[in-house]
């Protein structure tokens, strides 16, 4: 029985298990994939405070080796399913077996959807990115596309137009699905070409990728836009299902929680981009996975208290 499983070990779940061991806990921390999360697609991050620039990988890297020398136990597998059986406890089914918990930390991240396009996977990280406000300065005067038509896709285009020298903003319908006063946010912006009724083809590039193929859906026509980068906004998939009945979740699928990362089940705690919430970046993973934890353990010295 671990006091403490954290599902997902990205920065969120990384973090969570820095606190929670170093108050002492016990944990057990189950990761489906690679440890450190979405960031390690990131050939370069910038924007991480008390680290100079480095690669996604180089810096879960520090992260994971910080957690292990903390003595959190950590299993490669896949969460399907959680029990909350009747004294409180959690049974955590897996792929590959179960375990029990007195409190879980959700952290398991979102996945953004892909366009689905040839090249698009050698190209993530080195021109194809999911993030403006990660990566809109590696632009800086270069042209960008964006893709979609939502809020996201709309502010993005806006957010890029002030660094980069050309934006196209590439979308499969004549009208944006994002709301009027964002479409408006488009007036102002000189430098962004509306590329509408289009779909994406593919990307091309040498080293870097240099060419975005769209095709028009009236006319059937291709179209090659020079390009730097494509950033890709046509939405957001969170990996939530398995806890679908201890936590309300939203429209989206995305977990909602308070302040203090408390979910309505009073031993479930969520952090991370899983999570509803308006930023979804590194400084806010690390910064939910801190609180998470500390409520997790607010929470079992409660409940240790009780039991004397
Ligand atoms: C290409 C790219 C570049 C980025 N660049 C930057 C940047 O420069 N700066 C910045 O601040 N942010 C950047 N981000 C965003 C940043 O990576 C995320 O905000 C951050 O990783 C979120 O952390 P997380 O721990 O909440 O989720 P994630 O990183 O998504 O980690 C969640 C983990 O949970 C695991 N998991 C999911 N479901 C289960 C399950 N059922 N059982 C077990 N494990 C599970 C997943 O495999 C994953 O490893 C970038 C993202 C991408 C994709």
């Amino acid at each position: 029985m671990y006091d403490i499983i954290i599902v997902g070990a990205g920065p969120a779940g990384l973090t969570a298990a820095i606190y929670a061991r170093r108050a002492g806990r016990s944990v057990l921390l189950i990761e489906k994939e690679t440890f450190g999360g979405q960031i390690v697609l990131s050939p370069h991050v910038e924007n991480y405070p008390f680290a100079k620039p480095m690669s996604g990988t180089e810096l879960s890297d520090i992260l994971v080796e910080q957690v292990m020398n903390l003595g959190a136990e950590v299993e490669v597998d896949t969460v399907t399913a959680v029990h909350e059986n009747p004294d409180r406890t959690f049974t955590l089914k897996t792929e590959y077996g179960e375990h029990t918990a007195r409190s879980i930390i959700i952290a398991t991240g979102l996945k953004h959807r892909r366009m689905g396009i040839e090249n698009e996977e050698k190209f993530i990280g080195r021109g194809i990115s999911f993030c403006a406000v990660c990566d809109g300065a590696f632009f800086k005067d270069k042209t960008v596309a964006v893709v979609g038509g939502g809020n996201t896709a709309v502010q993005d285009a806006v957010y890029l137009s002030k660094l980069a020298k050309k934006v196209y903003l590439v979308h499969r319908r004549d009208e944006f699905r994002a709301e009027k006063h964002v479409v408006a946010g488009l007036n102002s912006c000189e430098n962004i070409e509306l590329v509408l009724n289009s779909v994406p083809k593919a990307v091309r590039g040498e080293n870097a990728l240099g060419e975005f193929i769209v095709e028009n859906k009236l006319t059937g026509e291709t179209r090659v836009l020079e390009a730097d980068g494509v950033f890709v906004a046509i939405g957001q998939e969170p990996n939530n299902s398995a806890f679908a009945s201890l936590v309300d979740l939203d429209e989206s699928g995305f977990i909602a929680a308070d302040e203090s990362c408390r979910t309505k089940n009073p031993a479930v705690f969520v952090a991370g981009d899983c999570r509803t919430k308006a930023v979804r970046q590194l400084v806010t993973a690390g910064a939910d996975g801190g609180v998470a934890a500390i409520a997790a353990c607010e929470y079992l010295d409660r409940e240790d208290a009780l039991a004397v």
